[in-house]
């Protein structure tokens, strides 16, 4: 079974910037929050079923589902939320499991934002990878890429663990307070201890 790397980080830490410095490795990349967009697209898997669910106020013009608005009605709604979840989460692990299943790398980093929050994914991975920057870092980031304002950052950024209850789960880390430069010596030395471990930096036997 292929070695999984479970990469995640609060919202703005990096988790994508990271994973792209993998998949320049040559590690394969599975991205559940890539996923879940592609789900939730217009004419994607998940629609017919959110139509079903929610009727067509969450959906837009063209088909998609209207993110900002879902957003605000599960902050409000528990019950929305859970609904919401149980279309979604299936479906997010199903593509994950067949894009790990068809991975040809020598390592499969599973970008799981919630990786700790849920536990879903918590048999599944051989290691956690937590990216990690101060909260002030994470909030500026979000909001100069999203456009979001500061309390709409700090209310997603309170419905995760805490920086300090990450950081103790992690088995490996990497440093994102300073600049995008500085990743890469990180990624490469873990990249180098992930082929180890996957086995694939070892040399043949029996030659
Ligand atoms: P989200 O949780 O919102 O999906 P993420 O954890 O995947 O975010 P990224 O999208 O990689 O985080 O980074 C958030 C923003 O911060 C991006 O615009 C990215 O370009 C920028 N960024 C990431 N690392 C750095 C850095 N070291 N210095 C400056 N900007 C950075």
């Amino acid at each position: 079974m292929t070695f999984v790397v479970g990469l995640t980080g609060g919202i703005g830490s990096g988790k994508s910037t990271v994973a792209r410095r993998f998949e320049a490795l040559g590690a394969c990349i599975v991205d559940t929050d890539a996923i879940a967009h592609a789900l939730t697209a217009a004419g994607g898997e998940a629609i017919a079923a959110l139509r079903e669910a929610f009727g067509d106020a969450y959906l837009t013009a063209e088909g998609a589902l209207d993110r900002p608005r879902m957003r605000a009605r599960v902050f409000a709604d528990p019950q929305a939320k859970q609904q919401l979840e149980a279309i979604l989460h299936p479906r997010i692990r199903a593509r994950a499991e067949e894009a790990m299943a068809r991975s040809r790398g020598p390592y499969v980093v599973l970008v799981v934002p919630l990786l700790l929050e849920t536990g879903a994914y918590a048999q599944r991975v051989d290691r956690i990878l937590v990216v990690d920057c101060p909260e002030e870092l994470q909030i500026r980031r979000t909001m100069l890429r999203s456009g979001l304002d500061e309390a709409a950052v700090k209310s997603i950024l309170a419905t995760q663990i805490s920086r300090a209850a990450r950081l103790a789960r992690a088995d490996d880390v990497i440093d994102n307070s300073g600049p995008e430069e500085a990743l890469g010596p990180q990624v490469d030395a873990l990249h180098r201890k992930y082929l180890e471990l996957a086995g694939a930096g070892q040399p043949a036997r029996n030659l």
